[in-house]
């Protein structure tokens, strides 16, 4: 003879455990997410500092060049200042002075241009030297968040198998055809399978149950279904 309301009580029993078992994996659905947040954090600032040091290259590179520039402009200054001591006419002369001038104004220009460029490549280091300490930092917040998370997911992992080998001992003291409707409710319902009553409410669907089911309820005697939810009920408080 089955014991029933032994056999309900295993069910509310293995409903605790599943109910547990749910929280825990809801948390650990979010951990992928987590972590894909914090290594967005940490790549966007990366970036930014990746960004920075195209920039200052690209200033070294047009120092380079408007140095040489400068460099090739100064030995054309040279070969011109010769060739004004070897000029025969006054009109020659004119030429290779305005020559002279011409590569003068255009170099004095040129190194206009590259202190302008030595000033914001000094202002940029500045930054990266600073955005690098800032990155470092948040490499290690990230990166220690990171762990926690990972350590917190091990022990989850850890809890479900705690409470699944818990839930299968439990569950091999129902008899096979009690489990087999539990589990089909399951399937059913997806959620939360077998649920109290009080005072006479269906805490599945909080709808009102009959009466006389309530009533019923107190005898632990069968298995009852709430009527609006298919739930699996069982007498309550009242
Ligand atoms: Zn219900």
């Amino acid at each position: 003879m089955i014991n029933m309301k032994e056999q309900i009580i295993i069910l509310i029993n293995l409903q605790e455990i599943e109910t547990e078992t749910n929280m825990i994996k809801s948390a650990l659905a979010g951990v992928a997410d987590k972590i894909d947040a914090l290594d967005l954090e940490l790549n966007c600032f990366e970036r930014i500092v990746e960004e920075k040091n195209i920039f200052i290259d690209d200033l070294r590179k047009k120092y380079k060049t408007l140095e040489s520039d400068c460099q090739m402009k100064l030995t054309l200054l040279g070969k011109s200042q010769d060739k004004l001591t070897a000029v025969k006419t006054n009109k020659e002369y004119q030429t290779v002075l305005k020559e002279i001038d011409d590569i003068k104004v255009k170099n004095s220009d040129i190194e206009e241009e590259m202190l302008k460029i030595l000033d914001a490549i000094e202002t940029t280091e500045k930054e990266i030297s600073g955005l690098t300490k800032e990155s470092l930092l948040i490499r290690e917040r990230v990166n220690g968040e990171k762990e926690t998370i990972m350590r917190e997911a091990e022990q989850n992992r850890n809890d479900i198998a705690v409470l699944d080998e818990k839930w299968n001992n439990i569950s091999k003291k129902a008899t096979s055809e009690i489990l087999t409707k539990f589990n089909r409710v399951r399937d059913f319902i997806k959620g939360t399978t077998i649920v109290p009553t009080i005072d006479a409410i269906c805490q599945g669907c909080n709808m009102n149950i009959p009466p006389q089911m309530y009533n019923d309820l107190l005898k632990f005697d069968s298995i009852k279904y709430c009527p609006h939810c298919q739930r699996m009920i069982y007498w309550g408080k009242t």
